[in-house]
């Protein structure tokens, strides 16, 4: 349960050594995978940006511990490698902002987040107009939000909360379709490869963050 979540009470104060001991003082996180689940994104990206630090948030504990475990013993065996990414265990709806400074992320990734399908529990969906304006707030200006379900509802919701929101646009399918990312974000995690496994649909979407209208 939340309450027994450890999170600084201001991003100034988060320790990111502990999850990345060689990183340079200089270095922030700028990709993050928002219920990361077992990892598989994290482990895919982590090869193809080296230079980047990449976290994942997972709220399930025997998750979180099983992504920590599997980044510690893929670190074992392939020295040097891995470094750039981490897993941590906390609440993305409510703590982003204690983690993050303004502006200080490039690429966010939601895949095939919890679908909620009653009404009632729309307000459990991770993407909503209320936790948009923090994402938005811990995203730098044309920084990318990467979406894939397999519910058609889900990207339906998803795409009208990103489209109505003032602070994101919706990327053009040519832009998609070009974006190295967007190819391995389809099965490289584990849901991914469930969905594959079923023949399932996957819709895509994916959406920028804009600059404020109203400030500089
Ligand atoms: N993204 C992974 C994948 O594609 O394999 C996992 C998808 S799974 C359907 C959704 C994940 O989001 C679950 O592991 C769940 O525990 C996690 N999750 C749900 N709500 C969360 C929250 N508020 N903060 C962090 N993780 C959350």
């Amino acid at each position: 349960a939340d309450h027994v979540i450890d999170y600084p009470i201001k991003s100034d104060l988060m320790c990111w050594k502990s999850l990345y001991s060689y990183k340079k003082d200089d270095q922030d996180v700028e990709f993050v995978d928002i219920g990361c689940g077992y990892g598989g994104l994290l482990v895919t990206l982590s090869p193809m940006f080296p230079e980047t630090l990449i976290l994942g948030i997972e709220i399930r504990v025997k998750v979180s511990d099983y992504v920590i475990n599997r980044i510690s013993a893929l670190r074992q065996k392939h020295p040097n490698q891995y470094l750039n990414i981490a897993c941590l265990r906390t609440n993305a709806m409510k703590y982003l902002p204690n983690y993050f400074k303004k502006g200080q992320l490039k690429k966010v990734f939601f895949l095939y987040p919890d679908p909620h399908f009653k009404k009632s529990k729309h307000k459990w969906r991770i993407i909503n107009q209320n936790l948009l304006s923090e994402y938005a707030y811990v995203l730098a200006e044309q920084a990318l939000v990467y979406t894939i379900t397999d519910v058609k509802e889900l990207n339906v919701w998803m795409v009208k909360h990103f489209t109505e929101h003032p602070l994101f646009c919706q990327l053009p399918e040519n832009d998609v379709e070009n974006d190295p990312i967007v190819n391995i974000m389809t099965d490289c995690s584990e849901e991914g490869k469930k969905v594959t496994r079923n023949n399932g649909d996957k819709f895509i979407a994916v959406f920028k963050r804009i600059p404020d209208p109203f400030f500089d």
